[in-house]
């Protein structure tokens, strides 16, 4: 637990934390160095490539380090795939997206390295275009393998789901001229998982589509991958590596995203009032789970927090809560060493994933402004916002 925090000790000298106006995210370089050389070592044991999830973290500011350690970065449509290639252009984009547009297809091309389709339809409707513009081309298959419980909208294997080619429609659409553009293969089935889920979804995988594999260029094994999360079996990951490359001859991709800024983020946050109901003790803040942490409640998951345990092993218990009108705009249940008051600062741990790039102004709540703590220990604003970032979403005039 310390451990998520050991960056904030320097974020809380007086000169630091005087200048910051909460809420505010930090996002903290040596975490992100840390978590970037695990990833780099994995490439150079095995081989493989891995690339930048850029859906979970996007603060391009930081593109730069990971490039020195990474392989360049994934997108989910036009404008990641352009941020990519603009803020990562060393590095490889990769890009995938569960349908592509017409009026979009061109510009695409300009940035990505590799098209990913999520159909035989798209397949055939734009992959003679991006073979002729000299990108790989690939195709995201279904292995109908749910190594996950309890959450289905993280579970692209889950029936009834839109992403990836079912090995049976496979059958059905697959012609001989479509499968000659095809230079890869695409599965992406994992959320937060160790590297025995992606063994048994790899033997999926072979099962399915084994026979179409040994002509493939590479295999992208898409993201999910908790690779930096202490006590991950790194070794079960670089065997399912190696055994692709060697069993099939092809190149091994990875996309994580949140491993690559697991624990690399803080909100601090203020405690604006203390209210009761039922002998529940709630504290407002000024950070909202639904604005500014919304994987809170679409996950759902609890956020560690600086100096205190999530559920009432301490002894002052409090819910803590955004301002909001929302009613479920909860963080969660936590206790406390000693009572919060109002004004007390509140640290959560683990906030550069699926947040700066994911917050929004509901409710005219403002966004946190980012800062970056540098390895050497200095702290910069990387970016704010005001009014103006609300109004500007809604009209022009
Ligand atoms: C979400 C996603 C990722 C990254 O997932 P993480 O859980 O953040 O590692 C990678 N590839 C694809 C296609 C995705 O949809």
């Amino acid at each position: 637990m310390n451990g998520i925090f050991s960056g904030i000790t320097t974020v809380l000298k007086e000169d630091n934390i005087r200048a910051m106006k909460t809420p505010c995210y930090v996002i903290d370089e040596e975490k992100l160095i840390r978590n970037a050389e695990i990833l780099s070592s994995v490439i150079s044991r095995t081989g493989c490539r891995v690339l930048l999830a850029q859906k979970a973290f996007s603060n391009y500011d930081f593109y730069p380090l990971l490039a020195g350690y990474i392989s360049g970065t994934e997108a989910s449509g036009l404008y990641e795939a352009r941020l990519g290639k603009e803020e990562m252009p060393e590095g490889e984009v990769h890009v995938f997206c569960a349908a592509y547009r017409d009026d979009e297809f061109d510009e695409l091309l300009n940035y990505a390295d590799h098209i990913v389709f999520n159909s035989i339809n798209q397949l055939k409707k734009f992959g003679a275009a991006a073979k002729q513009h000299g990108k790989s081309v690939g195709i995201r298959i279904n292995p109908e393998c749910s190594t996950q419980e309890g959450h289905e909208i993280y579970d692209p294997c889950a029936k009834g789901s839109r992403l990836g080619v079912t090995r049976s429609v496979w059958d059905k659409e697959m012609t001989p001229e479509a499968l000659a553009l095809l230079d890869g293969i695409h599965f992406h089935t994992l959320c937060e998982q160790d590297s025995d889920a992606l063994e048994t979804t790899l033997i999926a995988v072979e099962e399915k589509f084994g026979d179409i594999l040994p002509s493939m260029k590479w295999l992208n094994m898409g993201g999910g991958h908790h690779i930096t999360k202490a006590g991950y079996d790194i070794g079960r990951l670089e065997k399912c590596i190696t055994y692709a490359m060697d069993k099939w001859g092809v190149e091994v991709y990875l996309e994580p995203g949140e491993a690559v800024a697991l624990n690399a983020g803080y909100l601090f946050t203020t405690v604006l009032d203390i209210v009761e109901n039922s002998d529940i003790k709630i504290a407002v803040l000024d950070s909202s789970a639904a604005c500014h942490m919304p994987d809170v409640i679409e996950m759902p998951y609890t956020p560690p927090l600086y100096n205190a345990e999530s559920g009432s092993a301490k002894q002052f218990k409090y819910r803590l809560a955004g301002p909001t009108c929302l009613s479920g705009d909860v963080i969660g249940d936590y206790s406390f060493d000693e009572e919060l008051k109002t004004g007390d600062l509140l640290i959560f741990g683990d906030m550069a994933i699926y947040t700066t790039c994911k917050n929004n102004t509901f409710n005219g709540m403002p966004l946190p402004d980012i800062y970056r703590l540098k390895q050497d220990g200095s702290i910069g604003k990387l970016t704010d916002f005001g009014y103006g970032d609300f109004k500007i979403r809604l009209g022009k005039t």
